[in-house]
């Protein structure tokens, strides 16, 4: 029997210390270790890593406060458009959703692509007839309206931005003219204004990795995207291998500027690392952070290895994360330090 383990992300960016109130703090450690109990009584029982990081992924989505599900953000025309994608490391098989509407929890839904159909993506109107068919749960637009997101859309919308949720408003105005991958001279610029971001503002995507009792493992990852977004933009959150991998050697899920996670591959990345260089979940990690940084994104992830080790580096100020050790302690954190 393995030692089992599970870990946590609620997004990163820069969450500073000075600006968060002790309340706001204690509201989001109580979302985290919500969503890591769900989790953690799934494989306590014996149960499979890929029921436990949908369990605790549902479980953020239904939180207020994370930018995914109930929490998502909104797009430029007020609605909630939201991706997510599981994947089952034992059997190498994944499903994924994007741009679904109204559908609670889209992380079930991607787990119903993988589980029912022969396909690994659904994307839109035909994701939305999927549900439907499944008879999942759906919400109407009211449940996903959050003030604190509302007002996000309208300071974007008001400015002209298309903002990650991670991100100070000003910086989407480079990609808000043209809406494409920045060249290099500008994706250093996006970096450094990203940098400037004021803090509570930071709240994200949501993501979980586990090991169950059999060194099986399984990540998910679910997410509302960017504040004002427009042009059916889809981040790495639904893409299998950007933003959320699991296989025998590892599980990853990711949070952060999506679109430099497609360009690094990045949760391929880490697997990838301990495969062929055969290095630890944290050494591969910390190096695929690292490639990420010198291509100008900015985020962090979590992994866990089937011996049951995660690690979750980052390269920003700060990541909403937990974890729950063999021995069934709870660690959650916030900031860098
Ligand atoms: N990676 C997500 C996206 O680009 C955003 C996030 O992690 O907060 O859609």
């Amino acid at each position: 029997m393995s030692k089992i383990a599970l870990a946590v992300h609620g997004g990163a960016g820069t969450i500073l210390r000075s600006a968060m109130t002790p309340e706001l703090e204690a509201e989001y450690r109580g979302g985290l270790e919500k969503g890591l109990r769900a989790g953690w009584e799934i494989l306590e029982r014996g149960g499979s890593a890929l029921d436990a990081v949908e369990a605790t992924t549902c479980s953020l989505e239904d939180f207020h406060l994370f930018n995914a599900g109930h929490g998502s953000v909104f797009t430029h025309e007020g609605k909630n458009e939201m991706d997510a994608s599981i994947m089952d490391g034992s059997r190498l098989k994944a499903g994924a959703v994007a741009f679904v509407k109204n559908v609670r929890n889209p992380i079930k839904l991607a787990r119903l692509v993988m589980d029912r159909t022969e396909h690994i993506l659904l994307a839109g109107d035909g994701a939305n007839r999927f549900a439907r068919q499944m008879n999942v749960d759906f919400e109407d637009d009211a449940y996903f309206f959050t003030e604190h997101r509302y007002a996000q859309l309208l300071k974007a919308r008001e400015e002209g931005v298309v903002e990650l949720d991670h991100t100070a408003a000003e910086t989407e105005q480079i990609l808000d003219s043209e809406f494409q991958i920045p060249d290099s001279k500008t994706a250093e610029k996006k970096s450094e204004i990203w940098n400037l971001e004021s803090g509570i503002s930071s709240k994200g995507t949501v993501g979980a990795v586990a090991c169950d009792s059999n060194g099986h493992l399984a990540a998910a990852t679910s997410t509302g995207g960017m504040t004002n977004k427009k042009f059916g933009r889809i981040g790495d959150t639904p893409l299998i291998g950007a933003g959320t991998y699991a296989d025998d050697v590892c599980a990853v899920s990711c949070t952060g500027h999506g679109e430099y996670f497609m360009l690094g591959v990045t949760a391929f990345d880490v697997a990838a690392r301990m495969r062929y260089k055969e290095l630890s979940a944290e050494d591969a990690a910390r190096e695929t952070i690292d490639h990420l940084t010198s291509i100008g994104g900015e985020g962090g992830l979590i992994a866990v290895d089937s011996k049951a080790n995660v690690t979750m580096p980052f390269n920003c100020e700060g990541m909403y994360r937990g974890s729950v050790s063999a021995d069934g302690q709870f660690h959650i954190e916030i900031y860098r330090d």
